[in-house]
This record gives structure tokens, C-alpha cells and sequence, in this order.
């Protein structure tokens, strides 16, 4: 029942809030994890749920996914991890397959590193080493991690927090919003071309020849699922050849197959100069890469991409197996069709409900936009936060994002079976209709964002 008592869960959770920082907090449930496979998460009370966040994108394979956990354990077996003061074999043979299967026909080469933001810091690093320019252009709420320098070029942190850091040279260009356009466009390609005017403005105003990087989702995750329009990217890929800018693709969230090619670029025919992979890379091991150009890859000193940890023998032979399960399995068109699927179920609920304002998405990346009314387009986060909580008293993890914060996302492992993805949807509709009924009390809303 979803009163049910989780009298152990809360003394662990009072004890986390007692010791862990604050800092790191982001929790929506009071749950404690305590097994997952495939497209499913236990907790420690042996409760069941469906996992439609897979950990915002990372379990692209599912949960514990055999291939990884074996490839993991033949490597610890071997040896844990030897840090790059010596050559190991997993490391050239990860390094050798992400240059096979990135866009771009230039000679590649690749480093290695612990997290999606840290490799974003390198390819900003290696970007600004390369040009020798000091100005990095990035998009309104956008997200690339939390290293100093990430902090300062996303657009989703506070502005009172990226002054705080030490990096300022930064421009945020307005991200394409087909659903809300500026000016009440309609036409998506419209729509486009006046972003992309826009940007065109702002390259002009900061003067291009001092851009070191546009560093650019190819779909906004965390921004609420934003689908920019071809013209759009294709014309900041020739602004920035044209400047002699480098163009790094952020690929955290949108690679590895999530959206329905392997990685999110390829939907605009574009080839971007640096491409960075976190999160599914590792198939749940911490495991990140910067793949691109060889001369911008090899500008940057001896060292100054180094950690001791990165290119973690344990976690490259799980992103080995990743390759080649996502690869071998083709489980990019696998995330099109259940994709597909999702949108048009989805948008059956858009036509019952006046609250779904808008279903959006790319292969297993979708969105669905809870508004106070379709006229207004006007969001309502409480609402949206209020359906999570009643879907996760159900029996489906799944959190809401968005630059209002009123964005439902779905993305659950690219192997989910169909069963699983029709039962976590028609959860959705029962939690939309249950939130609609007054079923569901306003205090879950605080209790959901009230960190400390
Ligand atoms: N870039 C994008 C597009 C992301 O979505 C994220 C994580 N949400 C990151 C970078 C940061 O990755 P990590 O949390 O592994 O540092």
C-alpha cells in the first residue's frame, strides 16, 4: 500500500542526512536501493519498481547486465587497475573502438576519465589550450557536471553560484524550445532559423575569433528534453568551422544509443570536433571519454588530463562489453521502436488530459510537459512533482527535470521489455489521474525538494 512502513529505511536515511553532504543531495524518495536488473530496482523492503530513470541515462544495457559483470570480474581477476604510469591492454582496445564508432572521418584519438563532467572539463581544457582563446559559449540551461569549470558553463546552475567560480568568460546562447518559442512560432524549422539567427547575433557581439568552444547538448536533457531543429544545429557546426571554433558534443546523457543511433549527433548529419561519453559508456562503472580530433586531442601538456584513477582497468572492460553489446545487439533501434512506442501511447494521454501539454522525445529520451493548461502552456512543476511521487508509491522511479522543473522523464534501460515500458505508462496515467482527483497531498511536493 503506499502508506506502507519503512521503519528501518528512515533511520539510515536520518543517518545519511546526519553525514553526507548536503552538496550531493538530490534524493526525491525516501528509498533505499537494494538490487537491480534489467529495467527493474528492488528496495531493501523487497519492493519492486520499474525503473524508468535508470539512473538519468546510465543503464543504457540494464541493470546488472551479465556481459558487464563479467567482463568487470575477468579484469579483477587480472589486476584491479594500474594507473597510466604503465600500459594495460583494456585501455588501447576501448580507445581504438570509440575512434571506429564516433562520427568523423579525421584521425581520432581519445582520453580517458571518471565522469561526464570531468571529461567535459578536458574537452573545455583541450579547447582552450588549442585555440589559445579565452571565451567558451555554452546554451541557457544547460548541463555539463560540476567541476569548477563545468559550473561556470552550465546554463543550469544559478547565476550567484557560476559567478562564485573562477572561469567567466563564458556566453549562454538561447537553446532551441520548439514546444515554447520564442515569439509563439509553430514551425519547428522557423523556429530554428530564428535561434539560430539569434546565436548568429550573439557569435557577432562576442566576436568569433575569440570562441575557443560552443560546447552544446545535441538534445537538452536536463533542460526538459529539448529537441532542437536540424537547420539549428547544422548552422552552429558551420559558424563554428567558419570561426575556427571547436565544437564539442555532449554526449553524456544522448550517447551510447539513447536516442536511436548511437549517438545523438548523427540525427543532424553533423560531424561535431569533440565528443564527450559518460554515464552508459561504463554501463553503471565510473568510466568517461573525450574522443575527437587528434591535433586538439594532443595540444594540451603531458599529464594535464591525468587522474589516477582514469582509464580504470575494471571500468574500461565494462565499457568494452557496453560497445559491444549496444553494437552487436543493435539496441539503438531498439530504443527507436519502444521509443516510438512510448510517444504514441504517450500521446493518447495528451489527448485525455488538459495537464499533458506536450510529449516529446528521441528514441528512449522523452519528455512529458505538465502544464496548468494547453492554452497557456503555462508549467506546473507541483503537479509534475506530485505524479512522480503518487507513480513512485505505485511502483515506478522516474523524476522529473526541466528548465521549470515540470518535465516527467523517461528513460529507462534501452532493453526494457515492452511489458514493462506499457505497465510503467499506464502507472503514469493512474498517478495523472490520481493527482487530478486531489488524491494526492501537497506536502509530497516539499518533501520531494526539501534536500536537508
Ligand atoms: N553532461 C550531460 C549532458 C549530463 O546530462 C550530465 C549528467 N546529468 C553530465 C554532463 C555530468 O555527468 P556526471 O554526472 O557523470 O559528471
Amino acid at each position: 500500500s503506499p502508506s506502507r512502513a519503512r521503519g528501518t529505511s528512515s533511520q539510515l536515511i536520518e543517518k545519511y542526512k546526519r553525514y553526507v553532504s548536503g552538496s550531493q543531495a538530490f534524493k526525491y524518495f525516501p528509498m533505499i536501493v537494494g538490487k537491480a536488473l534489467n529495467a527493474r530496482i528492488w528496495d531493501t523492503d523487497g519492493r519492486e519498481y520499474i525503473d524508468f530513470l535508470s539512473s538519468a541515462a546510465t543503464y543504457n544495457v540494464g541493470h546488472s547486465n551479465r556481459e558487464v559483470l563479467e567482463a568487470v570480474k575477468t579484469q579483477l581477476d587480472k589486476f584491479i587497475h594500474y594507473c597510466l604510469y604503465l600500459y594495460h591492454e583494456p585501455v588501447v582496445e576501448l580507445a581504438e573502438l570509440l575512434a571506429g564508432i564516433t562520427p568523423g572521418s579525421f584521425e581520432k584519438k581519445v582520453a580517458f576519465g571518471l565522469s561526464g563532467g570531468d571529461a567535459n572539463d578536458a574537452a573545455l581544457k583541450a579547447a582552450l589550450v588549442y585555440t589559445r582563446r579565452r571565451v567558451i559559449v555554452s546554451f541557457d540551461y544547460s548541463y555539463h557536471g560540476t567541476t569548477a569549470l563545468d559550473i561556470a558553463v552550465s546554463g543550469s546552475f544559478s547565476p550567484e553560484l557560476r559567478g562564485l567560480m573562477p572561469f567567466r568568460d563564458v556566453y549562454f546562447a538561447e537553446y532551441p524550445d520548439t514546444y515554447r518559442c520564442i515569439g509563439g512560432v509553430e514551425d519547428p524549422e522557423e523556429c530554428g532559423e530564428l535561434y539560430l539567427s539569434r546565436f548568429e547575433e550573439l557569435l557577432k557581439k562576442i566576436g568569433g575569433s575569440n570562441v575557443a568552444a560552443i560546447i552544446l547538448e545535441p538534445v537538452q536533457g536536463d533542460g526538459g528534453v529539448l529537441i532542437p531543429p536540424a537547420n539549428f544545429i547544422k548552422g552552429v557546426r558551420k559558424m563554428a568551422s567558419e570561426h575556427g571554433i571547436v565544437l564539442i558534443d555532449d554526449e553524456v546523457q544522448t550517447g551510447m544509443g539513447r536516442t536511436g543511433r548511437l549517438f545523438a549527433i548523427e540525427h543532424y548529419s553533423v560531424e561535431p570536433d569533440l565528443m564527450v561519453l559518460g554515464k552508459a559508456l561504463g554501463g553503471g562503472m565510473p568510466v568517461s571519454a573525450v574522443v575527437g580530433r587528434s591535433d586538439i586531442m594532443d595540444s594540451a601538456p603531458p599529464q594535464s588530463f591525468f587522474a589516477t584513477s582514469a582509464a580504470h582497468a575494471a571500468s574500461v572492460a565494462a565499457a568494452i562489453a557496453v560497445v559491444k553489446y549496444v553494437t552487436r545487439n543493435n539496441l539503438h533501434e531498439r530504443a527507436r521502436e519502444m521509443g516510438e512506442y512510448a510517444l504514441k501511447r504517450l500521446n493518447e494521454l495528451k489527448e485525455k488530459y488538459e495537464v499533458v501539454g506536450d510529449v516529446r522525445g528521441l528514441g528512449l529520451m522523452i519528455g512529458v510537459d505538465i502544464v496548468v493548461d494547453k492554452k497557456s502552456k503555462r508549467p506546473d512543476r507541483a503537479k509534475a512533482l506530485k505524479i512522480i511521487w503518487r507513480a513512485w508509491e505505485k511502483g515506478l522511479v522516474m523524476m522529473t527535470y526541466g528548465k521549470y522543473g515540470n518535465v516527467l522523464r523517461i528513460a529507462p534501460p534501452l532493453t526494457i521489455p515492452r511489458e514493462d515500458l506499457d505497465k510503467g505508462i499506464d502507472i503514469i496515467e493512474e498517478s495523472v489521474k490520481d493527482v487530478l482527483e486531489g488524491k494526492v497531498p501537497d506536502e509530497v511536493v516539499d518533501k520531494m525538494t526539501a534536500w536537508k
